[in-house]
């Protein structure tokens, strides 16, 4: 296998294919590598009404795969392979994966994303898969005409609650705060949903149950009161962490572990870029990942002009 490239992008969701898809149409010689299958986060999504260009809007996976199709047209070669370490010897850069392969390369875009947060409390782990889940769209079937429990606030909480009123009889959101972080036009949906309970300024404790979820006990923040819901299902949506462990390093990266760029997408190491939601930013939407792909491969090109003999 040719293991010398001009670029080398990690990680195929959004920003990943869209960076795929410009370096195979500049004709940069490109290697796409992933460790599990295409797709990250955006895959396990119902529904996207606010990708451009999609009026009824997009089912998740549907649209990365017009992606990879895309990208697969223009010449995209992919690997499965996880990566452990990047090392940088002047305008030659070494990636090292796990399974011992090296690839050498003059630029990287890293685009691994991020991954679900999770709560840490007591009968999360026990119970994922047992009634916890982190994916409404996976698991949301299972639950016809039950009762299930939300935890989050935020744009993924608030639209899987509404996916699942679908199933369930009735979805209680349950918020660390009074006031909700996603968009309004979610929370009018939300509060105009008449299977959906909102319960504010309250924290998780604790998930019971034997065989599968049973309760879930809470307390609010204010008042100090402490209750136990009894629940089938407790779906968890507070957030996400980013996959850049393998980069702490190599690269300058802020305290909760996302890459920081220039404008132009460069991270603290020459001819390394970094796009979508593994990076430090102020908005992580599909778009936004989509067009930091196309902005670090534009970048990553004039680095590899720059730096071909
Ligand atoms: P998020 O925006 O970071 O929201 C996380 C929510 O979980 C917040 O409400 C937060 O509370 C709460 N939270 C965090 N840690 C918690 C803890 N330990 N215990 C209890 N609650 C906790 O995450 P997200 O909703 O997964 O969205 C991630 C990104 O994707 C965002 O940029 C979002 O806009 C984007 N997204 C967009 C769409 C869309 O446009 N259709 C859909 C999904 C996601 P606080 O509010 O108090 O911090």
């Amino acid at each position: 296998m040719n293991t010398n490239y001009d670029i080398i992008i990690i990680g195929a969701g959004p920003a990943g294919l869209t960076a795929a898809i410009y370096a195979c149409r500049a004709r940069l010689n490109t290697l796409l590598i992933e460790k599990a299958s295409v797709g990250g986060q955006v895959i396990i999504t119902e529904k996207i009404e606010n990708y451009p260009g999609f009026p009824e809007g997009i089912n998740g996976f549907e649209l990365i795969e017009n992606m990879r199709k895309q990208a697969e047209s223009f010449g995209m070669v992919t690997v499965a392979d996880e990566i452990s370490a990047i090392t940088v010897n002047g305008s030659t850069k070494t990636i090292t994966a796990s399974s011992g392969n090296t690839y050498n390369t003059k630029a990287i875009v890293i685009t691994t994303g991020a991954n679900f947060r999770k709560l840490n409390i007591p009968g999360e782990i026990e119970l994922t898969g047992k009634g916890v889940s982190y994916c409404a769209t996976c698991d949301g079937p299972f639950f016809r005409n039950k009762d299930v429990v939300v935890i989050g606030g935020g744009d993924s909480a608030i639209e899987e609650a509404i996916f699942l009123t679908r199933f369930a009889k009735k979805v209680t959101v349950i918020h660390r705060r009074a006031e909700l972080r996603a968009a309004k036009i979610l929370q009018e949906r939300m509060f105009s949903n008449p299977k959906i309970v909102f319960i504010g300024d309250t924290v998780p404790l604790s998930i019971t149950g034997t065989q599968k979820v049973e309760s879930i006990k809470v307390k609010n923040v204010k008042t100090n009161t402490e209750q136990t819901l009894e629940t089938s299902g407790v779906f968890i949506f507070v957030g996400t962490d980013p996959n850049t462990a393998f980069l702490k390093n190599t690269l300058t990266l802020d305290e909760q572990g996302y890459i920081i760029t220039d404008e132009n997408l460069q991270t603290s190491a020459e001819g390394i870029f970094a796009a979508g939601d593994c990076r430090k930013k102020p908005f992580r939407q599909v778009i936004t990942a989509c067009g930091e792909g196309a902005t670090a491969v534009f970048s990553a090109e004039k680095y590899v002009e720059n730096h071909s003999a």
